[in-house]
């Protein structure tokens, strides 16, 4: 999957209305171009007719060698008459934005599906980037700025065997399910890793949610509680439980309470039910996320979660 359903209903609104405008356009030049020079409006009709007859013809299994003969003139006269006025010949060609799908978003095949356009895919990988909710955090997240020369000794070995692991992570994520704890203290290049992924998946059409814990849990919040902003923070909702990947940040700094702790089991749960990868970060011991959290949460995340330890100084700003 890569869009979900509301990005991609916005998407296919967006091409719809592209084909409205460019339709509106379409006639007012045909418009203004027989306002200005209504011998060309004669001489299309003319043709249009020409050709109607000519498909009768051939329908009723006559001779139409005539009318070809008069259609031929009829569009000599028509060229001539264009050249005099001085008028682009493409005035009766239908516009579009994009020629190669002609505003569709899809190119079809005779043999085979339809394909993504070109101008397609572009909109696509905005959009994805736009909801992840990381476009600014990527231009300095991902694998090809990354140094590993800050880290020495253990600190380095950690951040190197995460790093494997997250490239694995990205190369196998259509085939193999698998989810992803960060634990570390600030600095030690969590979110940086995340970020990697991240930039990584959008760049192959994957929709990736990013929420710090104290987000997701205010959006889902709202969601429940809250009259008002209920509408958005459903949709946003939505997309927590259907996007291809979800990252949850900084898990541990939000207020702990019953309502967090349900929510974060139902998440993790409904996610590995339906397969779907989810990467965590936070500054806890496994300890502490036992303290914090329930049994069954601990469990679950020690169950089916690759844990990397990341150790190691602040170094936020040099990675
Ligand atoms: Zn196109």
């Amino acid at each position: 999957m890569a869009l979900m359903n509301d990005s991609f209903d916005r998407l296919q609104e967006e091409y719809s209305s592209i084909r409205q405008e460019n339709e509106k356009l379409y006639y007012k030049r045909l418009e203004d171009t027989y306002r200005a020079h209504p011998e060309l409006k004669k001489a299309d009709d003319d043709i249009d007719d020409l050709v109607l007859r000519r498909g009768l013809a051939s329908l009723k299994g006559e001779d139409a060698g005539d009318i070809s003969q008069r259609l031929d003139d009829a569009k000599a006269e028509r060229e001539r008459l264009i050249r005099a006025a001085g008028v682009d010949p493409s005035y009766r060609d239908r516009i579009y934005t994009c020629p190669y799908c002609r505003d569709t978003g899809f190119i079809e095949h005779e043999d085979g599906p339809a394909e993504k356009c070109g101008c397609f895919r572009r909109r696509e990988s905005e959009v994805l980037l736009e909801q992840s909710g990381m476009a600014s955090m990527l231009k300095s997240n991902n694998f090809s700025v990354m140094r590993t020369d800050i880290f020495s000794g253990e600190d380095r070995e950690h951040f190197l065997k995460a790093v494997d692991l997250c490239r694995d992570f990205v190369d196998n994520f259509d085939s193999d399910y698998r989810n992803i704890m960060f634990c570390g203290t600030v600095g030690t290049g969590k979110s940086f890793l995340s970020g990697c992924i991240a930039s990584e998946l959008l760049a192959s059409y994957h929709s990736v949610i990013y929420m710090s814990a104290k987000t997701l849990f205010d959006t889902l919040a709202a969601a429940q509680f809250s009259k008002e902003k209920k509408p958005e923070a459903d949709a946003v909702k939505e997309k927590i439980y259907e996007c291809d990947l979800l990252i949850i940040d900084d898990l541990g700094t939000e207020m702990t309470n019953s309502f967090v702790g349900t929510e974060l089991f139902t998440i993790i749960n409904e996610r590995y039910n339906s397969r779907k990868s989810v990467i965590i970060s936070t500054n806890l011991e496994l300890h502490q996320l036992r303290d914090n959290y329930s049994d069954r949460i601990f469990s679950r995340l020690t169950g089916s979660y690759d844990i990397l330890k990341l150790s190691g100084p602040d170094v936020r700003q040099e990675i």
